[in-house]
């Protein structure tokens, strides 16, 4: 039997430590300083699924963050989940769809200028799709979800033309005929809703306007069925993919942050355009995922982002997947 007393710990330890650090000549092996690619990858029956992070962005937290409750409760309800209380941490992970047939892009995070602006941290779809084993020429489709720049920046390279250079382009008819009128531009509140407005323009304007604009509860691919869930925007869209009996349900910005927004689905964030529109759909769509365990897969989620969604107290506990090393 082994007597595992202190002086023979201390002893083994003193040996390795030996062992290992008694040559000089060896050297450190140097820290990486960066973090490895963010991709992972499962299957929804004979689709595979993609996800690739963007990155993350955390910014101090505002009183204007949450525009229904008081800034105390939100940084309760963040320290309550081990998060920073005074600030937010934005994910991003766009996801790539291989039908078999084609190769779907949806949505396209914050683009090359993010990437130089915030040193890395944001922008960083391009680099995990090649680190995935998928050149930007592969991509055959582009779908977009709804126009926030987190969504269709990275439509361009940096010399501003379509990143992706042999993919039909495919947007919600309903968001297209909002941001591209001009009367709506015209009404548009200073700020935020303005900026959106011009950002749009810049992005569509470089493509020509050569998109396609698709409608609701019509295929985009073979088992890629658009879904109406409006309030983050007019006609923000998420997505159900169908194999078999496998279900995903692809839930764009139904909900930012789930450590804020899936457990207190009735908060408001400044960035929903439609405060109480989202909050119906939210509850809707979680209610929905609850009964059916659903598997989702969010795009402000925590990477990889893929989970299923349990009723709590107020609101709704996100339970993320197990990870799988094979598919
Ligand atoms: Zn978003």
């Amino acid at each position: 039997m082994t007597d595992l007393t202190r002086r023979t710990v201390v002893a083994g330890t003193a040996a390795v430590a030996d062992s290992v650090g008694s040559t000089s000549t060896q050297a450190a092996a140097p820290p990486a300083g960066k973090q490895a690619p963010g991709v992972y990858r499962y299957k929804v029956g004979s689709h595979e699924v993609t996800v690739l992070t963007d990155g993350v962005r955390m910014f101090p937290l505002t009183e204007s963050y949450i525009t229904n409750a008081p800034i105390a409760d939100v940084r309760k309800a963040l320290a309550e989940v081990y998060l920073p209380p005074d600030k937010m941490i934005h994910h991003y992970a766009p996801i790539v769809v291989n039908t078999g047939a084609k190769l779907v892009l949806i949505d396209t995070g914050s683009g090359p200028g993010a990437l130089k602006q915030t040193n890395g941290e944001l922008g960083q779809l391009l680099q995990n799709l090649v680190a995935a084993g998928i050149k930007p020429g592969d991509i055959d489709a582009v779908v977009i979800s709804h126009f926030h720049g987190d969504h269709v920046n990275g439509l361009l390279d940096e010399n501003n033309k379509l990143a992706f250079p042999n993919a039909e382009v495919l947007v919600p008819a309903t968001e297209w005929k909002f941001w591209m009128d001009d009367g709506e531009m015209s009404r548009a509140s200073k700020g935020r809703m303005e900026d959106l407005f011009k950002n749009n323009r810049r992005i569509f304007d470089a493509l020509g306007r050569k998109v396609t604009q698709y409608e609701w509860n019509k295929e985009l691919a073979p088992g890629l069925m658009p879904i109406p869930t409006v309030g983050h925007s007019i006609g923000h869209t998420s997505y159900v993919l169908t194999s078999g009996s496998a279900k995903l349900y692809i839930q764009s910005d139904v909900t930012n942050n789930p450590d804020l927004f899936a457990r207190h689905p009735d908060w408001s964030a400044n960035f929903d355009q439609d405060g109480p529109q989202a909050i119906a759909t939210r509850r809707k769509v979680y209610d929905m995922l609850v009964a059916e365990k659903m598997l989702v897969q969010g795009f402000h989620y925590p990477f990889p982002g893929l989970a299923r969604i349990e009723k709590a107290e107020a609101g709704y506990r996100v339970v993320p997947a197990t990870w799988s090393p094979t598919l």
